[in-house]
This record gives structure tokens, C-alpha cells and sequence, in this order.
């Protein structure tokens, strides 16, 4: 018989160490662990534990839970590889970094990311006005930049210019000639002596979902021709000095580490040139880009990449050093815009199984019936000869049950029969599977059953509120069971979301460092729930989320590591998700006006005699309890 179960091989399956990045691991209860704090590896917190006290304090399923000491971690290891990788290179710049609030825009998320960034000052970068407008808000460390990308009007310029006002290092990174033209204007209306920086379109192509971020149809930043333009521009308007910031984003999610170091050499000679026509440069801009490895897997596909962070800063240091000192000119400083590498690991989201839809389950008497058709009889046959080869048992079962979909159609066959040979017909497609062996698995009819077979479980949340980019873009983001890994997960299946829409799936898992189609869960219990964890969805998946089905932003748990309290962890803060009345009053709805139009309707019943008058009263109360209340399905009900 089969070895007991362990939680090794859970690991074997699931691989959260290999996409866990040293914050997730399998404890030895078959739960769920989180070691939130890079320099304190042995404060753990148990996952199981943390759903109790979630549950205590009446949260409901769905949930986004953040951990805000894996984000200053993240801001911490970034910070100090780039410093320590400068100190041993003896690179004469510095690192100042930027946190791109695109990313995730939630005010607690770019408070947090500030705040471990203060010894570093680390600063924000911002995509369009409204980032702008926060960013300016939230970052007023004196030492810190303030990066500006994005396509901008003259209401972005003049909020720029009046951050050069407040005395922060605003950056306005020129995307588009016209933007040189406009911002000179205002710089001299305003009477501010804007920083500018400008956006090259890199040669160099990065492979990936986002390629289309660079080479020479890149929807921004300017050619070579467009720079030196822009330069002679300056000149004219006595501005060159303004000029201090190369920059260049090739994409999100590089995979491949030598498209990085083919983008820092083009970067670092476009820089070391300018620098020799007289641009006083002072900064160097690589952009965002480091990688995630959601699968695990280190190699370049879509969802990992093949390169660790020391790498990354290694090449980039080491590889600007060396083409500054071969054109002798002085090193810069470094700026990077790295998002997803803060953000990715910090937040996951955490829901139950709250069923399963499963072709093998309904169940039928299928016994031997006085004048049944002979299609029946056939199936039933086949029901007990499983002597035959599997191929040839498939083939006849798939036969008789097309012969038998035709006779329904034409009104041979009753109702009752063709129940019965569909609930045959699965049990001897169930029955074929667990009985391949090495050899009948190759027959790939047969190798499919796995898939065709498999279950599906159905969890509380939207992908598309969710995880927007799985749907979207097919990304690959973790999902596991929570609990229960230390026992053998029998269930293979697939993950299905609420949503009436057909897309509401997940197709592509981690297992044995493979990406599969479906995923092996635990058997559901009645007793118990079955909790499930996206993790990694930190970057972009939490903000990007939309309203399809008017389900809206889960609720919050935020969660800081304490050596002190029980469990190493205490609830910082909830923030309730989205209520019904909130998701509907965004789509225009007048939900007082519904509210009374629901109560006119039970009124005029109750005056018919239909609904006595407390009944009547009660169910007023209930429709505008359930407008207040969450749009997921409330916990076990
Ligand atoms: C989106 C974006 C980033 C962030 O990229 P990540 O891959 O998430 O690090 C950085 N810079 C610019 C200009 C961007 O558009």
C-alpha cells in the first residue's frame, strides 16, 4: 500500500517553497505558514490561526490578507542588495529608488512602502494626475524623488512645478516632444526651474507579455533623433542644466536576465554619450521590470523569471561601471522602479470551497428493469465486464452514449433511461482511469479522462475582481489549500469562481513544478471548511480588479508580525470590502429609490391581504439588510 502522506510531499506538489521567496512554507500541522520579517525568520505565524481570529472577529470569506512587514522586507532587501552591490563594486553613485504606485495604489500600501524607505530615501513615482496628486501628498521626504512618467497635460506639468515649490525633487520624465515644449512654457510662466528627465524608446526588445513596451513602435518615450532634438531645444531655452535624468522601462516581468543586461548597456552608453555632448546627467532611470517567480520554476517562461535579485543588481551596477569607466565619464546614480518586486508577495487571497460539481457523483439505481431498452442493457453490460482493454471499454461506452443521445432526442428513449446511462457511462469512464497502468496511460483518448474527470470546486470570489490577470493574460498565480497538507490530497479538480460567467475559471496550476490544467485538493468535508489561498497578488491583481457581476473589492485584513503577542501576530486593521448598495450606487443606481419601491410593492400586497402586515414588514427589513450586506456568498449559507 502507499506511504503515509507528509508534508513534504505537499510541498513536492503545491512548491511554495520555490515561489514562497523564504516568506511561505508547509508547518508541520499541515497548515499554512508565513515568516513576514526577512531579518526574523523564526517569527512564524500559522495560517490556521489567523483565519480563527478572522473568523472571531466575524470577517467574511472572501478576504485580501496583507502582510505589511513581507512589504518592508521587500523594500529592505531591494535597498541594501543595491547598496552592498555599489559598496563591493566601488561604484561612485548611489541607489535612490522609487516605488511606482501603479502597482498598488492603496494609501496603506504606499504609507507602508514610505515609511520602511525612509533610511534608504526611497520615493514614488506616478503614472498619470491622480497618482501625481497622492504622490505629492504622501511623499515629502526632502531626500527622496519623485518620478513623473506617463503622458501629461498642463495640469500635470504645473502640479510638477509646484512640487518643485514645496521643495521636492520632482522629476518630469519627457515621454513626448510636445510635452519639452509645454513644460518649458510653464517653467518660464511660473517662474520654477523644473528637473527634467527624458525617456528613451530602447532599441534593445524584451521578450514577454509586455515586448511591446520597447523597441521602435514603443508607445512612449522618445528615438534617438527626438533626444538630441530635444537637447539642441534646451540649449536654445538655456534649460540643459535641467536635464538630469536618462530614463528607459522595457517592460514588466523580464524573464530573461540577458535581455536586462542588453537594456543597461544601451541604457548606460545612450547615458555615457549624452554626457560627453555636455547633458549635466546626474541620474541613470532603469525602470521597473524585476521579475517574479510565481511558478516556481527559474526560467524564462511568462510567469517566473531566471535570475535572482542579487543578479539583477549585480549586472546592473557592474554593467554601468564598466561602460562609464571604458567612456570616462562619472558614474550616476542609479534610480530603479521596481513594483511588482515590492508588492507581489505581501497580500494573498483567502476564500472557501463552497461546493463541487462533479460528473461522477450523482448517483443512480441502475439495476435491471423488465423491458428496458437494450441500450440500457449494453451499457449495464459494460458496467461489469472490466476485463476488456480500456481503450476498447471507452470506445464502446462513448458509443452507447451517442446512440443513446440520438434515440432521447427522437423520443425512444425515456427520461428515466437516459439518466441511467449517463450516470453508467461516467462511473465506467471513472472506473477506466484508476485502472491505467504505465502503458494504457500513453493512449492519449485515455491520458485525457484525467482532465475530463476532474471535479470542479467552486470558491467564493470573482477572478475578475481578483485576479484580473488570469483571466486577462493567462497569469500564473498560486493557489493552494490552506490547511489539511499533511494528508494526501485525492481530489483532482479545478478551480471555479461564483460569477455567471463562463471565463470564471482557473485553468493553469503549479503542481510538481509543471503548470497543469487542473490540481489535486482534499476530499470536502461537511464539517469543516476548506479555506484556499491565491497568494501572490500583491502587484497589480489587487487594484486592477473590476465590477463584472457587481461583486467589488473584498474586504481587508491587515496583518503586522509581533514577537509579543500570541501567535506572532496581531490584526491591525480591517477595511470592509464593497456592499451591495456601494457596487450598485457606482453603476448609477438610486438604491433608496429601490429600496422604497420594493417596500410600495410589499405594501400593496399587504393592503390585497397576501402578506400579512409583520411578515411584510420583515421582508422590507430584509431586502435593505442584504443592500447593506457583502455581494459574496455569506460564509456557509
Ligand atoms: C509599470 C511601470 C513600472 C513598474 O514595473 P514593474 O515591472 O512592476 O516593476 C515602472 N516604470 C514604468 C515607467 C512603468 O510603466
Amino acid at each position: 500500500m502507499s506511504q503515509p502522506w507528509t508534508i513534504e510531499d505537499s510541498e513536492e506538489i503545491y512548491g511554495v517553497k520555490r515561489w514562497g521567496a523564504g516568506y511561505f512554507s508547509i508547518g508541520e500541522h499541515g497548515n499554512i505558514q508565513i515568516a513576514p520579517n526577512h531579518r526574523k525568520p523564526d517569527v512564524n505565524i500559522d495560517m490556521a490561526e489567523v483565519i480563527a481570529e478572522m473568523q472571531a472577529e466575524g470577517i467574511q470569506f472572501p478576504a485580501v490578507i496583507r502582510f505589511h512587514d513581507i512589504l518592508r522586507s521587500q523594500v529592505e532587501i531591494l535597498n541594501e542588495t543595491f547598496r552592498d552591490t555599489i559598496q563591493s563594486a566601488e561604484f561612485e553613485g548611489k541607489y535612490i529608488g522609487v516605488y511606482p504606485i501603479k502597482v498598488n495604489q492603496m494609501r496603506e500600501v504606499v504609507e507602508e512602502i514610505l515609511d520602511a524607505g525612509e533610511p534608504y530615501n526611497y520615493g514614488l513615482e506616478a503614472g498619470s494626475k491622480p497618482e501625481l496628486m497622492a504622490v505629492l501628498a504622501y511623499n515629502e521626504n526632502p531626500g527622496a524623488l519623485t518620478i513623473l512618467n506617463g503622458y501629461k497635460d498642463e495640469d500635470y506639468l504645473t502640479l510638477a512645478l509646484l512640487g518643485r515649490h514645496l521643495q521636492r525633487n520632482t522629476i518630469v520624465v519627457v515621454e513626448k516632444f510636445t510635452e519639452l515644449e509645454m513644460l518649458v512654457r510653464l517653467a518660464k510662466k511660473y517662474k520654477v526651474e523644473p528637473i527634467i528627465g527624458l525617456r528613451s524608446k530602447m532599441m534593445v526588445r524584451s521578450t514577454g507579455k509586455w515586448s511591446s513596451s520597447s523597441g521602435d513602435r514603443a508607445k512612449f518615450g522618445l528615438s534617438i533623433a527626438e533626444i538630441v532634438n530635444a537637447i539642441d531645444y534646451l540649449k536654445e531655452h538655456e534649460m540643459l542644466h535641467c536635464a538630469k535624468l536618462l530614463h528607459f522601462h522595457i517592460g514588466s516581468q523580464l524573464s530573461d536576465i540577458r535581455k536586462i543586461k542588453e537594456a543597461v548597456t544601451e541604457g548606460a552608453r545612450l547615458y555615457a554619450k549624452l554626457h560627453q555632448m555636455g547633458v549635466p546627467l546626474e541620474y541613470l532611470d532603469i525602470g521597473g521590470g524585476l521579475g517574479i517567480d510565481y511558478d516556481g520554476s527559474s526560467t524564462t517562461t511568462d510567469s517566473s523569471r531566471n535570475y535572482s535579485t542579487e543578479e539583477y543588481v549585480a549586472d546592473v551596477v557592474y554593467g554601468v561601471k564598466q561602460i562609464c569607466d571604458l567612456e570616462k565619464v562619472p558614474h550616476p546614480n542609479l534610480v530603479s522602479e521596481s513594483g511588482r518586486a515590492i508588492t507581489a508577495h505581501h497580500s494573498l487571497v483567502v476564500t472557501n470551497i463552497v461546493g463541487e460539481v462533479s460528473l461522477t457523483a450523482t448517483k443512480f439505481d441502475f439495476s435491471e428493469e423488465e423491458g428496458e431498452h437494450v441500450l440500457v442493457s449494453n451499457m449495464r453490460e459494460l458496467v461489469t465486464s472490466q476485463d476488456i482493454h480500456p481503450q476498447e471499454r471507452y470506445n464502446d461506452a462513448a458509443a452507447y452514449k451517442q446512440s443513446a443521445y440520438e434515440a432521447f432526442k427522437l423520443g425512444i428513449l425515456t427520461i428515466v433511461e437516459m439518466a441511467k446511462i449517463d450516470t453508467m457511462y461516467w462511473q465506467i469512464l471513472g472506473e477506466i482511469h484508476s485502472s491505467l497502468d504505465d502503458d494504457t496511460r500513453q493512449i492519449q483518448e485515455l491520458e485525457e479522462l484525467e482532465d475530463i474527470l476532474a471535479s470542479q470546486y467552486l470558491a467564493n470570489f470573482s477572478i475578475f475582481q481578483s485576479a484580473a490577470d488570469t483571466w486577462a493574460i493567462g497569469q500564473l498565480l498560486p493557489i493552494i489549500p490552506l490547511k489539511r497538507l499533511n494528508e494526501r490530497p485525492d481530489v483532482r479538480c479545478s478551480i471555479a469562481d461564483i460569477t455567471c460567467d463562463s471565463d470564471g475559471k482557473i485553468n493553469k496550476y503549479i503542481e510538481s513544478n509543471q503548470i497543469s490544467e487542473n490540481i489535486l485538493m482534499h476530499k470536502l468535508n461537511k464539517s469543516e471548511e476548506y479555506p484556499i489561498g491565491m497568494f501572490l497578488t500583491g502587484a497589480y491583481q489587487d487594484v486592477m480588479g473590476d465590477m463584472h457581476n457587481l461583486f467589488g473589492r473584498l474586504t481587508e485584513v491587515h496583518i503586522f508580525s509581533h514577537d509579543d503577542e500570541p501567535g506572532a501576530f496581531y490584526i491591525e486593521e480591517i477595511v470592509p470590502g464593497h456592499s451591495a448598495e456601494k457596487v450598485l450606487e457606482t453603476m448609477q443606481y438610486n438604491t433608496d429609490y429601490m429600496a422604497k419601491m420594493i417596500k410600495k410593492s410589499i405594501d400593496r400586497e399587504i393592503r390585497k391581504g397576501k402578506i400579512p402586515p409583520r411578515e411584510g414588514v420583515r421582508w422590507t427589513d430584509f431586502y435593505e439588510r442584504c443592500l447593506a450586506g457583502t455581494t459574496y456568498l455569506r460564509n456557509g449559507k
